[in-house]
């Protein structure tokens, strides 16, 4: 079978054959290229050392020199070229303890942790499969490279990884596979949070988040973090149409909120906040977040859209103005599809934005100086000030002039 590769790959793996070495494409790129998915990166493993590699290439990073990956430059991209190897103990099924060099690319592949990922490819050999990869493809399989257990004894974070693909791919776990993730669930607890964190990622953000249910129903979920067991995932909706961003993708499934607190849940009002249970959970899904080590971009983007979710907004202006006010634009469009607005609510938004309206204190057409300027003290008071103007220009965006608000300030009118 010949698999198309791209010319750098090509390149690094035939520099590598003429100076003697052994050099496969290997893992996930060979995996999607079979499945006809475009591969995120191309690995490529090879029996050559790093000092060897780094001989034969005239740009190359110092990636991983103690697991032997050498990051090799071509034309301004990087792959990451690594040494055939045995992952040596694990400790705590957490970082092998150190990894042996080895001459021979089926030691190599056996490492691995699945069948579809186990499977090597260059233009000389061809395919390199030794467990059954492409049988799992045909059959849809997620498959342990030998003994399930014994693999995820060695690292647990296996057992996440499983589900993961199967969400990515669309493929069942295989019985054994199964069974086995359900024995070793409890270990994911010894697997650093941030690892686990992106493969739950990986797996909200492919075409079948709603597999994030696989983790609750091997017994994992109380080994993620001590809150995420208590999700009311049964609920959890993921809109078809919802953007593949982490951050939509974590508040679709942590607006679903706390179990316990699900069945207290009312009709929320159109200010968010206000409910204690809406309060609450907002802040269970930050907590959950911080768990596991979310960027606080991504955490911010999350608490507003869960604090937000399910709100029904009245069809008027000011009150789309204000909700817009409170958000980044990106985040708004991310709600609109999240709450199912319809199309006379998102048109409404579209319409304010394309005037302009003031949706920000920066977009005032006052700010602190003009104030002192009026012989306002520096300090509370100005931002005080700018408040009460920032919403009376949301009732009214055509008062967002300097000459209307000041004067409108400081008459009686608007002071009371
Ligand atoms: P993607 O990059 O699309 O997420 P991938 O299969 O390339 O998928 P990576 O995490 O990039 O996954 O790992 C590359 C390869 O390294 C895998 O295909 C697999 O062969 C091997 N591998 C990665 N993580 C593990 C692990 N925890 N245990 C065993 N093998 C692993
Ligand atoms: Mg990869």
């Amino acid at each position: 079978m010949h698999i198309e590769l791209p010319p750098q790959v090509e390149q690094i793996i035939e520099r590598l054959a003429e100076h003697g070495y052994e050099a496969y494409a290997v893992g996930g790129c060979v995996r999607d290229t079979l499945l006809g998915r475009c591969p995120g990166d191309w690995d490529i493993t090879t029996s050559a050392r790093p000092e060897q590699i780094k001989a034969l290439f005239r740009r190359t990073i110092d990636t991983g020199i103690q697991h032997g990956t050498v990051t090799v430059m071509m034309e301004g991209e990087g792959y990451e070229v690594t040494t055939y190897r045995i992952d040596g103990e694990y400790e705590d099924g957490r970082h092998p303890k150190q990894v042996k060099f080895t001459s021979d690319l089926l030691e190599d592949l056996r490492r691995r942790d699945f069948t579809i990922n186990a499977m090597a490819y260059s233009h000389r050999t061809g395919i390199v499969d030794a467990f059954g990869g492409i049988e799992d493809l045909e059959r849809k399989r997620i498959r342990c490279v030998g003994s399930a257990a014994e693999r995820f004894e060695e690292d647990a974070l296996r057992i996440l990884r499983a589900i993961r693909f199967s969400a990515q791919l669309d493929f069942a776990v295989d019985e054994e596979t199964w069974n086995a993730i359900k024995l070793i669930a409890p270990n994911l607890n010894k697997v650093s949070r941030e690892r686990v964190q992106m493969e739950l990622t990986k797996l909200l953000c492919s075409d079948h988040p709603e597999r994030i249910g696989q983790v609750y129903e091997t017994g994992m979920a109380p080994y993620v973090t001590p809150d995420f067991a208590d999700l009311s995932w049964q609920t959890a909706c993921f809109p078809k149409d919802s953007p593949r961003k982490k951050y939509v993708r974590w508040a679709a499934f942590l607006r679903c909120g706390r179990a316990a607190l699900q069945a207290d849940g009312r009709q929320l009002e159109a200010e968010p906040g206000g409910a204690e249970w809406e309060r609450e959970r907002a802040a269970f899904a930050v907590r959950i977040l911080r768990d596991l080590k979310l960027d606080n971009d991504t955490i911010g983007k999350v608490r507003t859209l869960v604090a937000w979710s399910g709100v029904i907004l009245p069809l008027e202006a000011p009150s789309v103005r204000r909700a817009m006010s409170r958000m980044e634009p990106e985040v708004w469009d991310s709600l609109a599809v999240l709450n199912g607005w319809g199309a006379e609510l998102v048109e409404m938004a579209e319409r304010i934005r394309r005037r302009g309206d003031c949706l920000s204190l920066k977009q005032l057409a006052v700010n602190g100086q003009d104030l002192i300027a009026e012989g306002i003290a520096p300090g509370r008071e100005i931002g005080r000030i700018l408040g009460v103007m920032f919403e009376e220009v949301l009732d009214h965006p055509e008062h967002n002039k300097k000459e209307l608000l000041i004067p409108w300030y400081f008459s009686e009118k608007g002071r009371a």
